[in-house]
């Protein structure tokens, strides 16, 4: 689910990632609608919700909003409980990378996947015609966000958002995402008793939050609304504008998977570390399989599991995945998933399934050792961003460890050694 922010918040994904989104991997795992950050909530009193509405009304009417709309829908709204509580959550376990991807990428989602691929054929292609964004990524979408549209969620989305925008964290992103829905209703795209999402307001078969879905929906079937719920066509062509949005480049790879050679430096994968691929092949960084892409074009190097998984190089259009979902698990599955509905493709690396993930309790013990022990890894906040990464590569550079910024239990248990010394 796109968003701009930090974005939906998904299921959960490995510790890689960044935001979240409405359906896919969480915690991290963000989505293109869901907060990502943690922010702590404020310890200033609530309004009641009755003088909450009160200003939020005179807010929308402020920003356009018609006031007997205003009413009609918010008539007998409360706030959700069952949303503040998914808002809140911090699940102690993410699924691993490997087990993510097993999921999304699955035998019977790509079979379904073909299915639709082949019976849409004729619309992708106008679609891919008019925004340059190949029928096969907009399928893997739409086979995540809603798994086809089967699965487009049911909280009513003025709820969750009236909810979230009154007692939730980052009530100032939920109060724009609530405008944004107020206006959609205003300009008829859909009756209210029709908006539904995800619990954090995702919506449709491509899951919008309402900003994007402002900015980004288009009326591709011509009936004068923009109905990311019922209509296909309308839904996968706004994907194909977001991603457009988003810098896509028609033609190019989102990436593809790589061999290292032996004695590489891990450092280099980093997402900083950006290198054209004909540095990489300098490198001795090897494609498994031709890939079609310039030797100009610009990579990342990552692996998702440390130096013990696979590799892959990231080209540009992995980054535009990222601006829909904001977690790298979810971005990798979109490209795994679009290569396999066009031919099947195995990755050859290893995951190494054996490996216990660290729970969130210990990734923040980590963060605080690693700060204990003069490195800085930033806010022990259990997320492994850029700067604990940074940390960890520069413990394990110390300890003579292949530095690949990745935490593991050995890596936690090496620190908990150095502090009983
Ligand atoms: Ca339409």
């Amino acid at each position: 689910m796109p968003h701009q922010l930090p974005r939906r918040v998904l299921a959960l994904l490995p510790l890689l990632l960044l935001a979240a989104c409405a359906q896919a991997p969480a915690e991290n795992l963000p989505t293109a609608t869901a907060p990502a950050a943690v922010q702590t909530a404020t310890e200033t009193t609530l309004p009641s919700f009755a003088d909450w509405r009160q200003a939020m009304r005179s807010e929308a009417i402020a920003a356009g909003i018609d006031a007997a709309l205003f009413d009609r829908v918010f008539a007998g709204v409360t706030p959700d409980p069952a949303v503040l509580k998914a808002d809140s959550s911090q699940p102690e376990f993410t699924r691993p990378v490997w087990e993510y991807l097993d999921g999304a990428v699955s035998s019977s989602r790509i079979g379904r996947g073909r299915v639709l691929l082949a019976q849409h054929n004729a619309m992708l292609q106008r679609i891919e015609q008019q925004y340059g964004v190949e029928a096969q990524i907009l399928v893997a979408i739409w086979g995540l966000e809603s798994n086809f549209g089967n699965n487009i969620g049911s909280h009513s989305v003025i709820r969750s958002l009236a909810t979230l925008a009154y007692d939730g964290r980052r009530q100032g992103f939920w109060r724009a995402q609530l405008l944004a829905a107020l206006q959609i209703l205003q300009n008829g795209d859909v009756p209210s008793e029709r908006m539904v999402g995800s619990w954090a307001g995702a919506m449709g078969q491509t899951q919008f939050m309402p900003t994007t879905y402002n900015q980004h929906a288009v009326d591709f079937d011509g009936d004068g609304k923009r109905d990311l719920w019922n209509s296909q066509a309308d839904a996968l062509a706004s994907a194909a504008h977001y991603l457009q949005a988003s810098g896509w480049q028609r033609g190019q790879p989102w990436g593809f998977e790589v061999n290292l050679p032996s004695g590489f430096d891990y450092a280099l994968a980093d997402p900083d570390q950006r290198r054209t691929l004909a540095e990489w092949a300098e490198l001795g960084v090897r494609p498994l399989a031709p890939t079609g892409a310039a030797a100009s074009s610009r990579a990342s190097l990552q692996l998702p599991a440390g130096h013990q998984g696979p590799a892959f190089l990231l080209l540009d259009n992995f980054r535009s995945i990222l601006k829909y979902n904001n977690s790298t698990s979810y971005a990798l599955a979109i490209g795994l998933l679009a290569d396999n509905l066009l031919r099947s493709t195995e990755i050859k690396g290893q995951w190494p399934r054996g490996e216990r993930q660290l729970g969130r309790s210990e990734r923040v013990e980590l963060q605080e050792l690693l700060a204990q022990a003069g490195f800085d890894p930033g806010p022990a906040d259990g997320i492994i961003g850029a700067n604990t990464r940074k940390a960890i590569r520069a413990l394990q550079l110390q300890l003579n460890w292949p530095a690949d910024g990745y935490p593991n239990t050995q890596l936690l248990q090496q620190l908990q050694q150095l502090r009983t010394r």
